[in-house]
C-alpha cells in the first residue's frame, strides 16, 4: 500500500518533469554490501533446479539429489510472479519488477504499467551510488531480462531503440549475447554497435580478446564468438571450445569489475528459459548446472570479502510447468537418458531443416531419419522405442517433412508441437518424459518462484512476498537511501 500511495506521488512530480527521489531511510548504521550479484535464471523455477541436482547424482547407487551451490544459501524464500495485467507473466514484466520495484503490463519494459512513465533500475542506482555495473547474459543483450536494468519500452520487441538506449546507461560492461537487430529490424538503420562506439564503449569480440584483459579497458561489449541469428550464446551443451560458458564469462567479470567501489552484477542465464519454452530437459538442466557454477564463482569472490558481499539467485518466471514425474513413468524416473541427447533441440531442428532441404526434396520415407535420431538422441539405440513412441514419431515426420498434418484443428498441432520443429520437439520430449520430467506448456507457468540469498541483510530474503520486494531488498543491502524514484520517459 506504501508503494502505492508513493507510486501516485510519484507520477503526479513526473507531471512537473522532476527527478526526485521518492523516500529515504537512514541506512547508514547497517552494513553495506558493496559487491552485489544479482542471478536471475530466466524460467528456472523449483522443477528446473531439483531436475538439475537429480541429473547430478545419477551415478550414485543410492536414490539422491547432488545439491547445486545455490541449494546451499542460508536464506530461501518465495516470491510471487504475476504481471499487473496478466496472471501469467512475461520477462519484460516480471523483469521490470525484479530491478524497478513496480508492478508493470506484458511487455513492458522498464516503464509503469500504463507505459508513461519510467522507472529507476537497481543496476542505475548502483551507478549512480559510483559502484561499476555489469549486465551479463546469455541471450542477447538487447532482450527483456538485460533490457529491463538500462531501458525504458513500451513494447520489448522494439530491439532497435532498446539497443539505442544501452549505452546512455553508461554501464561498464556488458555481455556476451549480441545486440539484436543491430541496424533495425529492416537492417536500414544506423549500426547500434557504432553507435555505442561513438558513446564511448569498446566492442571486444571473443574468447581471446576478453580473457586476455587485465583490467576495464573502460566501458565494454563483449560478445561471444560464436552467436546465433537471435544472437545468443549457444546452448552449453552445443558449445565448442571456441565459446565461453557462462561460469567462465562471469569469473572474468568478476575480476573486471573488482574495484574499490564495489559493483553491481546482474547475471541473467537467459537460455534456461529457452530451452523449457522447446521442453527440452537435458538442454535446460545444462543450463541451470553452467549458471550454478557461475554461482559458484561469486561464493569464491564472497569469501575475499565476506561482510560486504550479497549475492541474490531467483527467477523472472517459471517456464513449461515442468514436472518431476510425468503420467507414462507414474512413480520412476531414468535421469540418466538425458546423457543420450547430444545437442539442443534448436540444433536438431537445423539438421531436421538440412534433412528435409537435402535428403527429403522429393519425398523420403520415415526410416531414413534414423540415422540422424540415432546420431544426436540414441531414440531407436540406447533408448528403445515402444510402439507407441513410433506412432508419434512418424507423426511428428509426416507433419515435419510430407506437410500431412494429422488433425485439421489447430489447437491439437500446437498442443503437439507448439510453435516448434515437429519432429525435433518430438524427439527431445520424448527423451525428457522416458527420464521422467513432465511438462504442462510450451509457456510460462503463473506458480511462485524461489529466492535465495546468501550475504549483507539475507535474512531478509525468507518468506513469502512479491518480485517487486527483492529489489527493494538489495537497496537497502547496498545502504542505498533514495530507494526507488522514478524520471522523466522518453
Ligand atoms: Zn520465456
Amino acid at each position: 500500500m506504501l508503494k502505492r500511495i508513493l507510486f501516485g506521488i510519484a507520477s503526479a512530480i513526473l507531471v512537473q518533469g522532476l527527478n526526485i527521489p521518492l523516500y529515504s531511510t537512514d541506512l547508514s548504521s547497517k552494513p553495506k554490501a558493496k559487491y552485489v550479484f544479482y542471478f536471475i535464471g530466466d524460467g528456472m523455477g523449483l522443477a528446473q533446479v531439483s531436475a538439475a541436482e537429480a541429473f547430478l547424482a545419477t551415478n550414485n547407487p543410492q536414490i539422491q539429489l547432488k545439491s547445486l551451490h545455490m541449494s546451499n544459501f542460508p536464506v530461501i524464500g518465495l516470491s510471487t510472479t504475476y504481471a499487473a495485467n496478466r496472471l501469467i507473466t512475461c520477462s519484460a514484466a516480471a523483469g521490470t519488477a525484479l530491478a524497478s520495484g513496480f508492478k508493470t503490463s506484458i511487455n513492458t519494459i522498464g516503464m509503469d504499467a500504463s507505459r508513461t512513465a519510467s522507472l529507476q533500475s537497481v543496476a542505475a542506482m548502483a551507478k549512480a551510488k559510483g559502484m561499476k555495473v555489469g549486465i551479463i547474459t546469455t541471450v542477447c543483450i538487447n532482450h527483456a531480462t538485460p533490457a529491463v536494468f538500462y531501458a525504458h519500452r513500451p513494447d520489448r520487441n522494439d530491439y532497435y531503440t532498446i539497443a539505442l538506449q544501452l549505452p546512455e546507461s553508461g554501464f561498464d560492461l556488458f555481455g556476451y549475447g549480441g545486440i539484436k537487430d543491430a541496424k533495425g529490424e529492416n537492417g536500414d538503420r544506423p549500426d547500434a554497435y557504432d553507435i555505442a562506439v561513438t558513446k564511448g564503449y569498446k566492442i571486444i569480440r571473443g574468447q581471446k580478446d576478453f580473457l586476455s584483459l587485465q583490467e576495464l579497458p573502460g566501458k565494454i561489449i563483449v560478445l561471444n564468438d560464436r552467436l546465433d541469428e537471435g544472437k545468443a550464446v549457444p546452448f552449453i551443451i552445443d558449445q565448442t571450445p571456441q565459446d565461453m560458458p557462462l561460469s567462465q564469462f562471469v569469473e572474468k567479470s568478476i575480476q573486471l569489475l573488482d574495484n574499490p567501489e564495489g559493483f553491481f552484477m546482474m547475471v541473467e542465464g537467459g537460455l534456461i528459459d529457452w530451452a523449457c519454452h522447446s521442453n527440452d530437459a537435458a538442454t535446460a538442466i545444462k543450463e541451470v548446472i553452467d549458471l550454478d557454477k557461475a554461482i559458484g564463482a561469486a561464493l569464491d569472490f564472497m569469501k575475499l570479502h565476506p561482510n560486504e558481499t550479497l549475492i541474490v539467485v531467483t527467477a523472472d518466471h517459471e517456464t513449461g510447468g515442468m514436472a518431476m514425474g510425468n503420467a507414462l513413468m507414474k512413480y520412476e524416473s531414468n535421469f540418466n537418458l538425458l546423457s543420450s541427447q547430444k545437442v539442443s533441440e534448436s540444433v536438431l531442428k537445423k539438421h531436421i531443416n538440412d534433412f528435409r532441404e537435402t535428403k527429403c526434396k522429393d519425398g523420403c520415407q520415415f526410416e531414413e531419419i534414423f540415422p540422424l535420431l540415432n546420431k544426436y538422441t540414441d531414440l531407436g539405440l540406447n533408448i528403445p522405442l515402444t510402439g507407441f513412441d513410433s506412432i508419434q514419431l512418424k507423426m511428428a515426420f509426416e507433419t515435419s517433412m510430407l506437410r500431412k498434418i494429422p488433425f485439421s484443428e489447430k489447437d491439437g498441432i500446437y498442443l503437439l508441437y507448439g510453435d516448434e520443429e515437429p519432429l525435433s520437439v518430438t524427439a527431445v520430449k520424448m527423451i525428457s518424459q522416458k527420464a521422467g520430467i513432465g511438462w504442462t506448456t510450451w509457456s510460462h507457468s503463473g506458480i511462485p518462484v524461489p529466492v535465495r540469498a546468501k550475504g549483507v541483510n539475507q535474512e531478509k530474503f525468507g518468506g513469502y512476498f512479491d518480485n517487486t520486494k527483492i529489489p527493494e531488498l538489495i537497496l537497502e543491502a547496498m545502504g542505498i537511501s533514495s530507494e526507488i524514484f522514478m524520471r522523466d520517459g522518453k
